[in-house]
């Protein structure tokens, strides 16, 4: 019989006082004898529940069989069936909250779960290395726009263009990725990884067009002209602001400015490249979501000593990846539980001095389920700080609505699609991803373009048997 280990088998990472120094990845992979190693850890089940907790179904037993077999040819085409963007999911998607969840193994008080997603991201980063030709698949069934090049419409046109159909992806940005190129720090996800799962597309004959604002560089009407059916995937990176006296500071920033001009513009390498970044001494970030870590990670990463996290609920209700809070602890970043920002205090230059706060308590349970927070009168107390980063959410990405108002939208923003299609209030267009749910995870955003490719594919089929939109 075998004998598993009760653990996981541990991923090496760079020592947390070097790597809070540099934006190089934290966490460096799983040798193939780690993988094959954890791979054997699978119990192989009938029904294997992790395969229904993935958004996109990968046949998770099924790969994990070929690594523990030694075959990582077998085990990337079978995960390939399922995903376009296997080396980026293995790197940041929520495991724990999805397929580990529910891994069987993890089940008994023993063991832990199997690392589903530290394999994905063995097989993935050696299928990346293996040289390929690009392929030649007829693409005469039609032809489709997709409106944004981020997870979900990166996934939309790979699938799109694996069955037949010729895609044109208009990207707002001069580099294709979404999130995943300016949002997503070089530390968890880099940019080389991003931009060979980006090539693996174009090489299935996809091109991508940067710097095509819709909206404002060519209209919808000219797209819906142009193409049999579009796909809109433009995503929820407008940043929501606290809107506190004193926002206006110098030294308040939205984590969305500070991480774009990190990631997208290597601020953090300035003067050698154009764009400079503040570089805060004490730095306090509002947010408790992945893109809260990030910041703080980032800020620590720009010399900062201190980096304080403000976070209006407690540990409990943390939202971020539960891997990028540990890292982000052991890197120094220091947390402030149940406190809200109530202002922003500055001195006579208008520079940022210090972030006036408040303890808070929690409630009732509100409408999203969780405990409602609320503010301990009396409480009020500064953090001194020098640069203020707002991590608070963000909405719908919202140019290319103002110039086409015949899309539905929800009384938040976001595109109104039938769930079970992602069909949107006109025919022909479809849409998912952030700019559907508001602010989500990659896996759901290539959910829905896996489901939009098979809607469109159809679509497409009936539109050239009737010749019209249906
Ligand atoms: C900092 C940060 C960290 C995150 N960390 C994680 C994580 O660890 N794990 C996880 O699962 N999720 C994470 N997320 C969330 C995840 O990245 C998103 O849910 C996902 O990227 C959504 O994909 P999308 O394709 O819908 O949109 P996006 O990735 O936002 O892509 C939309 C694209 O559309 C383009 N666009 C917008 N308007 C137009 C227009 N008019 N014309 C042309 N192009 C346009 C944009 O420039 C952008 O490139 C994070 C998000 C952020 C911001
Ligand atoms: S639930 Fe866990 S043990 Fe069972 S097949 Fe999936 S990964 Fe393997």
């Amino acid at each position: 019989m075998v004998k598993r280990s009760y653990n996981k088998t541990p991923m090496a990472e760079q020592d947390p006082l070097v790597r809070s120094t540099n934006f190089k990845e934290v966490a460096l992979g799983y040798t193939l004898a780690e993988g094959r190693l954890e791979a054997s850890r699978c119990l192989q089940c009938k029904n294997a529940p992790c395969i229904q907790a993935c958004p996109v179904m990968i046949d998770i037993p099924g790969f994990i069989k070929a690594v523990n077999e030694n075959d990582l040819n077998l085990a990337y085409q079978v995960i390939n069936r399922y995903s376009n963007l296997p080396a980026i999911c293995g790197r940041v998607c929520p495991q724990e909250k999805q397929c580990e969840m529910v891994c069987r193994l993890g089940q008994s008080k023993k063991f832990e779960p199997v690392a589903i997603g530290k394999l994905e991201r063995l097989v993935a980063d050696w299928a990346l290395d293996q040289p390929t030709e690009p392929l030649t698949i007829p693409q005469d069934k039609g032809r489709v726009a997709v409106i944004g090049s981020g997870p979900s419409g990166l996934t939309v046109a790979g699938d799109l263009a694996k069955s037949g159909y010729q895609v044109t992806i208009f990207e707002a940005l001069h580099q294709a990725g979404g999130v995943l190129s300016y949002g997503i720090p070089e530390f968890r996800l880099p940019k080389a990884t991003v931009a060979k799962e980006i090539q693996k597309i174009i090489d299935l004959g996809v091109t991508i067009e940067t710097n095509v604002v819709v909206g404002k560089t060519i209209t919808m009407t000219e797209i819906m002209t142009d193409f049999d059916a579009c796909y809109v995937a433009v995503g929820a990176g407008t940043p929501h602001f606290m809107g506190i006296p004193g926002s206006a500071l110098k030294g308040v920033a939205a984590s969305s400015e500070f991480l774009t001009r990190i990631n997208l513009m290597h601020s953090y390498e300035f003067p050698q490249y154009d764009t400079p970044v503040k570089k805060g001494r004490h730095v306090v970030v509002i947010g408790g979501g992945n893109v809260a870590m990030d910041a703080a990670r980032s800020a620590k990463r720009l010399g900062a000593e201190r980096v304080t996290v403000v976070y209006r609920r407690s540990l409990a209700e943390l939202p971020a990846r539960e891997e990028e809070y540990h890292h982000s602890v052991e890197e120094g970043i220091e947390y402030s539980w149940l406190t809200n920002p109530t202002a922003y205090l500055g001195d006579e230059e208008g520079q940022l001095t210090g972030v006036k706060c408040v303890k808070m308590q929690l409630g009732e349970p509100d409408v999203s389920g969780r405990r409602r927070p609320e503010p301990i009168p009396g409480s009020e107390f500064v953090i001194p700080a020098d640069e203020a980063i707002e991590a608070i959410g963000q909405g719908a990405n919202k140019v290319l609505f103002e110039t086409y108002p015949e899309l539905a939208l929800s009384d938040r923003g976001y595109v109104e699609v039938n769930e079970d299609s992602c069909r949107t209030s006109v025919p022909g267009i479809f849409a998912g991803g952030d700019i559907v749910t508001g602010a989500a995870t990659v896996i759901l955003a290539m959910g829905a373009g896996k489901m939009a490719a098979k809607e469109i594919a159809e679509y497409i089929t009936a539109k050239k048997q009737t010749n019209q939109p249906v």
